[in-house]
């Protein structure tokens, strides 16, 4: 599978902490949403530990979750094969992630309520807005320490949530959507950057900065990964942004 999104690790009950992760099956004629949850991500061994955008082959046993696209990995099977580089445009990811395109996230709802799709890309019509919000806290940082690997640094929790709001295209009765940000990216973003600026403000001044202003610019050809949560099929968050360089249009005289 190529890996699209990569969400911030939590922590399970049985599991221990672990990632969700999707992207595109590769083994199938089309090309298809795939989901692999628990993946103990911090506990595999260096060089198992794949980034977006890495190849990776893996076995895996059918899910206990009923999303179509979801399969249980067998971690001690997962090895980078490969990876899809950021050159010419990013030419190689964009032919695998641009047929999978849905027309809208309208249509993702659409698409959940009939076959309960859960895993899909496109591209909003336009993001209107980052908003960020306290998170409710979480159990003290005693009770977090990993029961499989208690050695391993504690999951740092992100007191925010953050998210899009943003409209479809070619959808006249588009409400618009508001939606969380799992992206990993995010909240590692969180963690290093609350270091550097020492406080919550200019924390979040960068954070926004970068993914309202940098990742969603006009310069880039902007598609949303977003994936439904397992208990509320219904409802989506972002997983991820897609964001090649927007293809420039060649003037003809
Ligand atoms: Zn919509």
């Amino acid at each position: 599978m190529l890996v699209a999104v990569k969400a911030y690790p939590v922590r399970t009950d049985g599991h221990g902490e672990a990632v969700c992760v999707a992207g595109v099956r590769l083994d199938v004629e089309p090309p298809a949403w795939v989901r692999v949850f628990p993946v103990p991500f911090r506990r595999l061994p260096k060089d198992q530990q794949f980034r977006k955008f890495d190849v990776i082959s893996l076995e895996v046993v059918r899910s206990a979750d009923s999303r179509p696209e979801s399969w249980e990995p067998r971690a001690d099977t997962i090895a980078v094969v490969g990876a899809k580089s950021t050159k010419s445009g990013w030419l190689d990811r964009r032919q695998i992630i641009e047929p999978l395109l849905v027309r809208s996230m309208c249509e993702v709802q659409r698409r959940q309520a009939l076959d309960g799709t859960s895993l899909a890309v496109f591209r909003p019509r336009e993001i209107l807005a980052w908003s960020v919000e306290p998170a409710p806290p979480k159990p003290p940082a005693g009770t977090q320490l990993d029961m499989f690997e208690p050695s391993l640094e504690a999951l740092e929790d992100i007191p925010y949530k953050f998210r899009y709001r943003y409209t479809c295209r070619d959808e006249p009765a588009c409400p618009g959507h508001q939606q969380r940000v799992l992206d990993w990216e995010l909240g590692q973003a969180y963690r290093s950057w609350r270091r550097r600026y020492g406080d919550d403000e200019g924390t979040l001044r960068a954070i926004k900065q970068k993914w309202l202003d940098e990742v969603v610019a006009a310069d880039r050809d902007v598609m949303l990964f977003v994936g439904s949560v397992a208990r509320y099929p219904a409802s989506f968050c972002v997983l991820g942004v897609f964001w090649p360089p927007a293809v420039a249009e060649i003037p003809l005289f």
